[in-house]
């Protein structure tokens, strides 16, 4: 018999070709007169272009955006939305720069319009992430929710494809572990199936085609959903390691996902059958689940060329005792009970980059 419970997050999303030119009509709806527009460096110029559409509603451009929110980073960028009289956040980027944004939310309660380009997923949760003297610390936290997110797949045709790879695959990591989390509920589940066969179906496409607008947009719709199921249910294993072992060896965010994925759900693969027939229905259309989930993400990530193994990603051999230590502490959910030895073993395999089992 079923039982859950199932809390939908409030936001609004505009999805299509095109839709940034809905950003003036979208700002007015949540009635913000000043919003100052984050990005990277990088992404100066998309900065710079939000801000010219919104014109007199600008309250100027903050471009210091950069990888897991450095505390001092936040505090800066808060200061600069009070000095500009800041009353909303456009934050146009991938997870750094909604990440940014979330920041600054969570200390002056700021609206965020998120316009993602990556395939990250961050624009559809309340999980914020603050480094402090080396300590990435995330929360949940209502306020730092996007009001409005626009996903335009034209802006992600910038996007190089070694970054689409293993973003794509960060994002499938989240469908993966919503089909086996504590707090699984059918919709979720249902979202994290079509997530993982949009994002499977497409993501060869982006890379051996990177002109393709249609595959980039399914791509992003597969984002759109996996971000969704990151924000509705809680994460497990894959999301622990990733966390502690990229942050603890400072570790490249998407590629330290897209090496890990494959050996996480090996490691799981007994103790979640319906998740793990889920994982393999929706890969099947790309016909990569001939051997099981496991088996398929790791072609997948082959297909798409990114990293394979943690040490083409600077990890020592040195550091996997330590980093499995790591895993075993602050117990969490996982299907599977946390076994140091065979924790270890997983991160062997994904050091040495073998496919899992
Ligand atoms: P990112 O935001 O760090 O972007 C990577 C690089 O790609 C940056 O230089 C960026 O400017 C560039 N870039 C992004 N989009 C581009 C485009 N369309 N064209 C050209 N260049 C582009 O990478 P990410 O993987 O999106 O985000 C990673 C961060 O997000 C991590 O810190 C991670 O912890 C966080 N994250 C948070 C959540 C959450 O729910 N809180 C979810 C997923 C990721």
């Amino acid at each position: 018999m079923k039982s859950f419970i199932y809390a939908s997050q409030p936001s609004r999303v505009v999805f299509h070709a095109g839709a940034l030119d809905q950003l003036g009509a979208e700002i007015d709806r949540l009635g913000a007169r000043r919003a100052l527009v984050l990005s990277t460096p990088e992404q100066r110029a998309s900065a710079e272009d939000v801000s010219r559409r919104l014109g007199s509603r600008s309250a100027g451009v903050y471009d210091r955006a950069v990888m897991h929110v450095p505390i001092e980073t936040a505090q800066a960028a808060r200061a600069r939305a009070k000095e500009l009289n800041a009353d909303c956040c456009v934050a146009i980027g991938g997870g750094s720069t909604i990440g940014l944004g979330k920041a600054i939310a969570l200390t002056s309660e700021l609206p965020i319009l998120a316009i993602p380009t990556t395939f990250a997923g961050s624009e559809m949760t309340p999980i914020f992430g603050i480094t402090e003297q080396g300590q990435k610390k995330t929360g949940r936290d209502p306020r730092v929710l996007p009001r409005t997110v626009i996903y335009d797949p034209l802006l992600t045709m910038s996007l190089p494809v070694n970054i689409a790879g293993s973003s794509g695959m960060n994002a499938i990591a989240h469908c993966v572990e919503a089909l086996y989390a504590q707090d699984s509920n059918p919709i979720t589940s249902l979202m994290a199936e079509e997530g993982i066969r949009a994002l499977s179906s497409s993501l060869p496409t982006v890379v051996s085609k990177p002109d393709d607008l249609e595959a980039r947009a399914e791509a992003l719709y597969g984002a759109w959903l996996a971000g969704a199921c990151l924000g509705n249910v809680g994460m497990a294993l894959h999301h622990k390691l990733c966390h502690t072992v990229g942050g603890a060896f400072n570790l490249p965010h998407a590629e330290t996902h897209a090496v890990i994925l494959p050996h996480a759900v090996h490691y799981n693969f007994e103790a979640a059958p319906d998740a793990m027939a889920r994982i393999g229905r929706a890969l099947a259309g790309s016909g990569l689940s001939a051997d099981g989930a496991a088996s398929g993400l790791f072609a997948l990530a082959r297909k798409l060329g990114v990293p394979l193994a943690l040490r083409d990603l600077g990890m020592k051999m040195e550091s996997l005792d330590e980093a499995a230590r790591l895993a075993m502490q602050n117990p969490y959910y996982n299907p599977r009970p946390l076994e140091y030895a065979a924790i270890r073993q997983l991160l062997q395999n994904a050091w040495e980059g073998k496919s899992p089992g």
